[in-house]
C-alpha cells in the first residue's frame, strides 16, 4: 500500500467513526454551547455592574478638570503665545484654589507671591511685637512711638552739645505710621498678585477683575514704598513731604483709572503698562538726587543708596523680563512649567521689596538717633 493509499483508508475509517458516534457528540456540543452562553452572560452581567458602580464612583467624585493647551484656550485667556501648554481654563472656583497644589503653568507665579506675602506679614508682625506699648496698637497709626534706641551711642557725635539735642528731639518720637503703610502696600500687592494668578482662569467677567485689582496693587506697592523715605528723610521739612508724597499719590490715582479700561488689560498693552509703573518708579529718583544732596554728610546715606540702588536693579530688570518675556520666546514651550519671564518677575520683585524695606530700617535707625534740630 503506497503511502496514499493509507492516508484515504485511515480518513474513511475516522469519518465512519464520527458518525457512529454522532448522536452523543451533538448532545455534548449543546452542553458545551449552554455552558458558554451561560458564561458570556455571567461575564457581561458582571461587566455591566463593574460599569455601574464605576458611574457611581465618578458621581461621588469632583471631577477632575483636565490641562489645555494655548490654541485651545478661550480667547481671554491667550495672553502668552509663548506658553504654550498647562493652562487650566473655566475652571469651578473650589477646582481653581485647590489647583495651588497641583502642577500647571501659574504654579509658581502662585507660590512666589503667596510666599512673599507670607515673608511681609511675618516681617510685618515681628515689627509690630518688637514696639515697646504692644497693648496700644489699635491707636498705632495715629500717634507717634517713643524710642528704642535713644540711648543708643553708636553714633559718631562731634561734640556732647549735639549728641543732648539730638536725643532731645529723637524723644519727641518717630513716627511709625509711613512704615506700616508700606509694608500694608507691600502685602495687599502680593496678595491680590496670588489671588489673581489662582483664579483668574475661573471665567471672563472674574479674570478683568482681578487682573484689575492686580494693577492696582502694584500701584498701591510703588505709591506706599515712596511713604517711609519721603517722610523719614524730608521729616525736618513738611513742604518737601507734601510735595513728593502728594505727587506720586495723583500719579498713582491717575495709573488706577487708566487701568480700569479693560482694553489696557490685554497682552498688546504689556509694554505701556510696564512703562506707567517703571515711570512711577522712575519719579524716586527726583527725591533720592534731593535727599542725597541735603543728607551729604550723614554717615547712613551710602548704605542707603546702596540698599535703593539694588531694590532699582531689581524692579527695572524685573519690569524687563516681563516686558521681553524672556526666556520662553527663546524656547516656546521649554518653560511653560517653571523658569518663565513672569516667575522671574515675580521673585524679582519681593526682592526688591526686601532691598527697600532694608533701606527703611536704616533709615528708622538713623531718625531714632536724631531728631530734628528746629525741634
Ligand atoms: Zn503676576
Amino acid at each position: 500500500m503506497s503511502p496514499k493509499e493509507g492516508g484515504a483508508l485511515a480518513r474513511k475509517r475516522y469519518s465512519s467513526k464520527q458518525t457512529a458516534s454522532s448522536p452523543t457528540s451533538a448532545k455534548q456540543e449543546e452542553e458545551m454551547k449552554n455552558h458558554q452562553t451561560l458564561i458570556r452572560n455571567i461575564s457581561s452581567a458582571d461587566i455591566k455592574n463593574k460599569r455601574k458602580k464605576k458611574k457611581k464612583q465618578n458621581k461621588a467624585k469632583p471631577k477632575r478638570y483636565g490641562l489645555m493647551s494655548y490654541w485651545e484656550l478661550p480667547e481671554y485667556m491667550k495672553d502668552n503665545e509663548f506658553i504654550l501648554n498647562y493652562y487650566r481654563a473655566d475652571w469651578p472656583l473650589a477646582e481653581a484654589f485647590f489647583s495651588v497644589f497641583r502642577w500647571h503653568n501659574e504654579t509658581l507665579n502662585v507660590w512666589t507671591h503667596l510666599i512673599g506675602f507670607v515673608l511681609f506679614l511675618g516681617l510685618t508682625m515681628a515689627n509690630l511685637l518688637e514696639v515697646p506699648q504692644v497693648a496700644d496698637l489699635l491707636a498705632f497709626f495715629s500717634r507717634s512711638t517713643p524710642i528704642r534706641a535713644v540711648t543708643n551711642v553708636s553714633h559718631n557725635f562731634t561734640s556732647d552739645m549735639e549728641f543732648a539735642s539730638s536725643v532731645a528731639s529723637a524723644e519727641m518720637g518717630v513716627t511709625y505710621w509711613p512704615f506700616y503703610v508700606f509694608l500694608a502696600g507691600s502685602m495687599f500687592c502680593l496678595l491680590s498678585s496670588t489671588i489673581c494668578h489662582l483664579f483668574s482662569c475661573h471665567s471672563h467677567p472674574l479674570n478683568l477683575m482681578l487682573l484689575r485689582i492686580d494693577y492696582a496693587g502694584i500701584t498701591t506697592m510703588i505709591i506706599t514704598s515712596f511713604f517711609p523715605p519721603i517722610y523719614y528723610i524730608f521729616q525736618c521739612d513738611s513742604r518737601w513731604q507734601f510735595i513728593y508724597l502728594g505727587g506720586i499719590t495723583v500719579m498713582g490715582i491717575f495709573t488706577i483709572v487708566t487701568l480700569l479700561s479693560p482694553k489696557l488689560s490685554s497682552s498688546e498693552f504689556r509694554t505701556f503698562r510696564a512703562l506707567l509703573f517703571a515711570s512711577m518708579g522712575l519719579f524716586g529718583i527726583i527725591p533720592a538726587i534731593h535727599a542725597s544732596v541735603v543728607n551729604w554728610g550723614n554717615p547712613k546715606r551710602n548704605l542707603t543708596l546702596l540698599y535703593e540702588a539694588a531694590m532699582a536693579f531689581f524692579y527695572l530688570t524685573g519690569t524687563g523680563f516681563y516686558v521681553t518675556r524672556i526666556p520662553e520666546r527663546w524656547r516656546p514651550g521649554w518653560f511653560d512649567l517653571a523658569g518663565h519671564s513672569h516667575q522671574i518677575f515675580h521673585v524679582l520683585v519681593v526682592l526688591g521689596a526686601l532691598a527697600h524695606y532694608g533701606a527703611i530700617l536704616v533709615m528708622l535707625d538713623w531718625r531714632n538717633s536724631f531728631g530734628c534740630d528746629s525741634n
